[in-house]
């Protein structure tokens, strides 16, 4: 079972031929509105890849909250530790994409920023079953870190993407209650205070984190591939060559798949190969959690 910790947002998304300058207004040529936030991303990619998901956040008692539960049953997704939030409005991202697939993203947290410890102990059941944890800095960390130390109690795996990128480098209770770590380029220069470009910088960047404390460091470089350094393995996994025309959740999509391919029992090598395929394929298609690929699509993807 995957266990996802993290937010839920209504995106609205509009599609422009290019990003508007401030003070500028364009037409766009169409919009979407759909499932969003990290955690409910990651939940829906980890669940149409095939594992079992239990997924712990809020939304608020509005209609954009019953838009996002409706969504998430559509996938599969079971409700039973969404709490809905009496006195929040449901988190929102106002999204625009412009040429290849570009974005610029404004969140508004909601009852993403209510989420606290109260909501991992009242899935302790369903987080103790866990054998992989995915967190995001959507929702406060306080309520993370209880998750994380309930599923590392019966030996699961925390998997931290930190994003949004966090202001300063993480505290020392934070790095001990996280297995992997998978920044992309400004997430690590977030952590480190240096950004990598090329694949070396990535793998050097991994090496470097790793000597922070995690146990296992993923850098991505978005189309340009992915580095990881674990505690035995390591190495650079190239980009896949797809045509981008919305990269909005890429990293969700990868850190989905990255859980269930851990949840399977796959080698770190072979696990971040399977995560890059998601977020690549979730590149070819519009839309956050609309756009995360099926298993069929993945496995007929990678057998090509
Ligand atoms: P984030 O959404 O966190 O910024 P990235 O943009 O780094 O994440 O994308 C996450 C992953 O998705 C990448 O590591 C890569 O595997 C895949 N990906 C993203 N964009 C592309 C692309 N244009 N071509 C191929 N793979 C991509």
């Amino acid at each position: 079972t995957v266990a996802i910790f993290g937010s839920i947002n209504m995106d609205v998304i509009a599609y422009l031929d290019r990003l508007p300058k401030p003070g500028e207004t364009l037409h766009g040529s169409g919009y979407k509105m759909g499932l969003g936030g990290k955690g409910a991303n990651q939940a829906v990619a980890a669940r149409k890849l095939g594992s079992e998901v239990r997924f712990i956040g809020r939304t608020g008692a509005d209609s954009f909250g019953d838009a996002a539960r409706a969504e998430l049953t559509s996938y599969d997704v079971d409700l039973t530790h969404i709490r809905r939030d009496e006195g929040s409005a449901t988190g929102i991202a106002i999204i625009k994409v412009g040429e290849g697939g570009q974005n610029m993203i404004t969140v508004i947290a909601g009852a993403n920023g209510a989420v606290d410890q109260s909501d991992a102990q009242a899935a302790k059941a369903d987080l103790e079953q866990a054998r992989v944890l995915l967190l995001q800095l959507e929702v406060p960390l306080k309520g993370a870190l209880a998750a994380a130390k309930i599923v590392r109690g019966k030996g699961g795996t925390v998997i931290l993407d930190p994003a949004p990128a966090p202001k300063e480098p993480f505290s020392a209770d934070i790095i001990a209650a996280v297995d992997v770590v998978t920044p992309n380029e400004s997430e690590t220069a977030g952590l480190l205070g240096w950004q990598p470009a090329t694949p070396d910088d990535a793998l050097r960047a991994a090496r470097e984190l790793k000597s922070k404390g995690f146990r296992t460091a993923l850098v991505k470089l978005g189309a340009k591939g992915v580095a990881f350094s674990g505690p035995t393995e390591e190495g650079f996994v190239p980009p896949f060559k797809v045509t981008a025309i919305d990269t909005v959740a890429a990293g969700d999509s990868f850190n989905g798949g990255l859980a269930v391919a851990l949840d399977e029992g796959k080698s770190l090598a072979e696990a971040v190969r399977f995560a890059a395929a998601s977020g690549a394929l979730s590149t070819t298609k519009k839309g956050a959690s609309a756009a995360a690929p099926t298993r069929a699509e993945i496995d007929a993807f990678l057998a090509a």
